[in-house]
């Protein structure tokens, strides 16, 4: 048995769940003021973008995923995976609402991500971090933190750590990237991520990566 965790938006998805959302309510242009506030730490933007959603439906959040093509043969890649004796799963700092329709699509195992708070389908403007960092020290202080949660997995499903796969794109990734048996930075957003592995994808297939996984020694 091994252990694969993906990250969602930029990774599994060709686009982001935040923007998609964003841009079907008329908040595309509030939430990417707070993102690119660097006053705000990102548990704190997370906080507030999700006080912007409140009244946004359950339905809202998965046609919006829905609207986000997978990314090329994230299909093929996750059967590849499957077909060698791999638990697969998303680790994103989206919302489980959205990575759940994902890992659905894609049959997988496990989903981690900020929790969205609704009351009767309707977001209430409350979000869920389940965070981790605190509890081994990590130095991500994220909302969710991956690496956190890819031990978390791994030790749930008793699978080594040497065993597990972690596939991201952005700096949210890096720790969990950097854990993981082999990590891979796949169509890596800056250097940071591209330097977090020695594995790295920069064409938008995710059947490199198991090219690059059956090449590994
Ligand atoms: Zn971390």
């Amino acid at each position: 048995m091994k252990l694969a965790a993906f990250d969602m938006d930029g990774t599994l998805l060709d686009g982001r769940l935040v923007f998609a959302l964003s841009e079907r309510m008329g908040l595309d242009g509030r939430v990417r003021a707070i993102q690119s506030d660097e006053k705000l730490a990102s548990h704190e933007k997370t906080a507030m973008i999700a006080g912007l959603f409140a009244g946004v439906t359950r339905r809202d959040v998965e046609s919006a995923v829905e609207s986000i093509p997978l990314s090329k043969n994230a299909e093929q890649a996750v059967s590849a995976l499957k077909g060698r004796d791999y638990k697969t799963g998303i680790i994103s700092d989206s919302y489980t609402a959205a990575a759940g329709v994902v890992a659905s699509r894609l049959g997988m195992d496990f989903v981690a991500a900020n929790d969205l708070v609704f009351e009767n389908s309707v977001a209430t403007g409350r979000v869920n971090m389940p965070m981790g960092w605190e509890k081994i020290g990590c130095f991500c202080h994220l909302s969710v933190c991956k690496r956190y949660h890819l031990e978390k997995y791994a030790d749930m499903f008793g699978v080594q750590l040497v065993d597990t796969l972690a596939v991201g794109d952005t700096r949210a990734d890096i720790c969990m990237i950097r854990r993981a048996g082999f990590g891979v930075a796949f169509m890596p957003k800056d250097d940071d991520v591209r330097n977090a592995s020695e594995n790295v994808v920069a064409t938008p297939d995710m059947m490199q990566v198991i090219r690059l996984l059956d090449a590994a020694p």
